[in-house]
């Protein structure tokens, strides 16, 4: 007989607990269930979907406490033993249960008890016509260094990781683009990856890639896609439907049977991190998942992070530079610094800065302003008592809304009306202490009565939709001065920007944080970068109060390279990394005390040749939301001998079954 039944499928499900579970299956007609397709079970009283991992004869379990699958979805090609063994890795590497890790990734309508979206899906799909012609319409000729960049990608094989070092405006979608077409040209079902940080950079690039590959199917996987148009895309990448998947840092997790070629772009952006639950770095999966299939990978930035760039130094990734802007006779913006104990500002601006946008208001260019504070003012304050906006429930301040007419905690989202008098004595005079991107519009918009000045930020964009509607308007012309936080600093290309002011950058310089300065650079140079794309020369005026620090030199100079190398020493000597791994173990609490306690346990319960334990410390915002936060630093120069610990270590805290909630991170970013 070679189909015993009944047999036992091995299932993981998504839970904290780190096991696979073992279900009874009775086979009808001659279909075994294969590993890689999903199965309802019931657990816990509940029925869920779980992923088989494993079919067997024969099970440990006795037969009293075994349960029976109740159905599986064989509709749905399995998924491949090569996704298994990603997100396999991903579990491991991250300290996290599989079925955590691979049943997340699925779109919702997968997991959901009935089939009929899934049919639905899997018709729908089935009548999408795919012409498959991969021929690329209207490519632009590149220039010497894009071109041989793109050839570089294309026409590599087997795991290249290259990082593609292209100052900002030097076309590096254009070399991406390229490289792609000779990828589809050459493998005739090759799939390609295209990451992104931010979905508000998608709808440009999805334009672009969709014009330029007409007979290719596109699908895109983010966070903004309703679950219907989720699942769509994503059956389109697992049947392999789809030969470009482009998508946000959720998108490494998608099934990919055919995949040829990796791109991330903005491979530096901190949002290729998840910073909650499953806390993976897109970015470093990706490099994993390309060696595992042996293919290539690009890695594009103008300021790429020091880990990046310390593999392209030390000539673990190829790096293929980009010196020149694209655009012909575009050159990089000339950056100047204000010195704001010399020049001191009126209303946060600076007489050189007022004189500069007047300029650009005469010759109808446009004007950015960069200020990474949202808000009228970030907290007020009573002049006679002392008296400060402080949240009750956290670790912070109250920021004014003056528009809104309310005070709000930017952490735990408290909102209240903003007090007519003080609290504390009475006094009816509160005054906004600092100011935000809508103190600043006001005071631009009384200093420029006739400008027509927009602000972007999270604020301003809360309406579906109103980000693209607020950007167009920009590229439409119909903006004078732009002032915005991060939000404004990435990927847009705005023909008629000449000016860039950032506005009070120095708080970076001094924050206890060591990515703090790498990651100041990086946003300096971004927004830096949206200048003077389209040709027309333009300038870039940072106020500051320190002239002289050695970061804003780097700036003025766009000078990457040393920046990078004077940092990377810098951290070789304090040894952090990329020279040191590290893992976070955070516990949260209603009292600091109770935190602290759990973490000194944690610390002292093992130890490690080559493992340091750093001593338990609250976190810098210690209270959000009315829980205490502390943490626990565990380094090591070995990431294997780190590893080894972990797994060791985090058996041991889950045997502590402790009340106090806790999460350990991988390579954390914040610390
Ligand atoms: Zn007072
Ligand atoms: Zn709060």
């Amino acid at each position: 007989m070679n189909n015993p039944c009944p047999c036992y499928l091995q299932i993981a499900i998504d839970t904290p607990l780190n096991a696979v579970f073992d279900y009874r299956w009775q086979c009808e007609d001659d279909q075994r269930p294969q590993v890689g397709q999903l199965a309802l079970v019931p657990f816990a009283r509940r029925e869920v979907m779980g992923l088989i991992v494993g079919v067997a004869e024969a099970t440990d379990v006795p037969v009293d406490k075994l349960k029976d699958a109740l159905a599986v979805r064989s509709q749905l090609p399995p998924l491949s033993a090569k996704w298994l063994a990603l997100a396999g890795f991903a579990a491991d590497y991250y300290q996290r249960p599989l079925g955590e890790v691979a049943l997340p990734g699925l779109p919702k309508n997968l997991r959901v008890l009935t089939t009929v979206a899934l049919d639905r899906a899997l018709k729908k799909l089935a009548k999408l016509e795919t012409r498959h012609d991969p021929a690329p319409a209207n490519m632009p000729v590149l220039n010497p260094q894009q071109q041989a960049a793109a050839d570089a990608i294309g026409g590599a094989a087997g795991f290249t990781p290259s990082l593609l070092y292209g100052v900002t405006g030097s076309g590096k979608t254009e070399v991406y683009l390229q490289a792609c077409a000779q990828v589809l040209a050459r493998e005739p079902d090759g799939q390609i990856l295209i990451l992104v940080p931010e979905i508000n950079l998608t709808p440009q690039l999805e334009g672009n890639i969709r014009a330029r590959f007409p007979g290719v199917m596109l699908a895109t996987l983010h966070s903004s896609l309703s679950e219907g148009e989720r699942m769509l895309h994503w059956l389109a990448a697992h049947q392999g439907k789809a030969r470009i998947v482009l998508g946000t840092r959720l998108a490494i997790l998608a099934s990919l049977p055919h995949l040829k070629l990796i791109v991330i772009d903005e491979e530096h952006d901190p949002s290729y991190k998840q910073q909650e639950g499953l806390r993976y770095s897109a970015r470093d999966l990706a490099v994993w998942r390309a060696w595992q299939l042996q293919i290539p990978i690009v890695l594009g930035s103008a300021t790429p992070s020091l880990e990046t760039w310390h593999h392209a130094q030390s000539g673990r990734y190829r790096k293929l530079e980009l010196r020149e802007r694209a655009v012909q006779n575009a050159v990089l913006p000339q950056v100047k610094l204000i010195d704001m104990e010399r020049d001191k500002p009126k209303d946060g601006l600076t007489s050189q800065l007022v004189a500069a946008i007047r300029q650009r208001m005469e010759r109808g260019e446009q004007s950015l302003l960069f200020l990474n504070r949202r808000g009228y003012a970030p907290v007020i304050c009573c002049e006679s008592c002392g008296w400060i906006s402080e949240c009750t429930r956290c670790t912070s301040f109250m920021v004014l809304h003056r528009p809104e007419h309310r005070l709000r905690c930017h952490h735990c989202s408290l909102e209240m009306r903003i007090p007519r008098h003080c609290p504390t004595c009475g006094n009816v005079d509160l005054q906004p202490l600092g100011r935000g991107t809508q103190r600043v519009e006001e005071g631009l918009q009384a200093l420029f009565p006739e400008a027509r000045v927009l602000r972007i930020d999270a604020d301003s964009t809360r309406k579906k939709g109103s980000a693209q509607e607020a950007f167009a308007s920009v590229h439409r012309g119909e903006v004078d001065i732009l002032v915005g936080t991060q939000m404004v600093a990435k990927g847009h290309d705005f023909k008629k920007l000449t000016l860039v002011g950032i506005m009070n950058p120095d708080t970076a310089l001094f924050s206890q944080d060591y990515r703090a300065s790498e990651r100041l650079f990086a946003q300096l140079m971004q927004v830096a970068g949206r200048a003077g794309r389209a040709g027309m020369p333009s300038e870039v005026l940072v106020q500051t109060r320190y002239p002289q620090h050695p970061l804003y030199g780097a700036v003025v100079h766009h000078d990457y390279d040393h920046f990078a190398s004077a940092l990377l020493e810098e951290r070789e000597q304090a040894a952090l990394p990329p020279y040191l791994f590290q893992a976070l173990l955070r516990a949260e609490a209603r009292e600091l005390a109770t935190a602290i306690e759990f973490l000194t346990i944690a610390r002292d319960c093992l130890q490690h040749p080559g493992i340091t334990i750093n001593d338990p410390i609250p976190m810098t915002m210690t209270r959000v939301y009315n829980v205490d936060r502390a943490q626990l630093l565990v380094e090591s120069p070995s990431r294997p001998a780190l590893q080894a610990f972990l797994k060791e270590w985090l058996h041991m805290l889950r045997e502590m079954k402790s009340r106090v909630k806790w999460s350990l991170e991988v390579d954390p970013l914040d610390i």
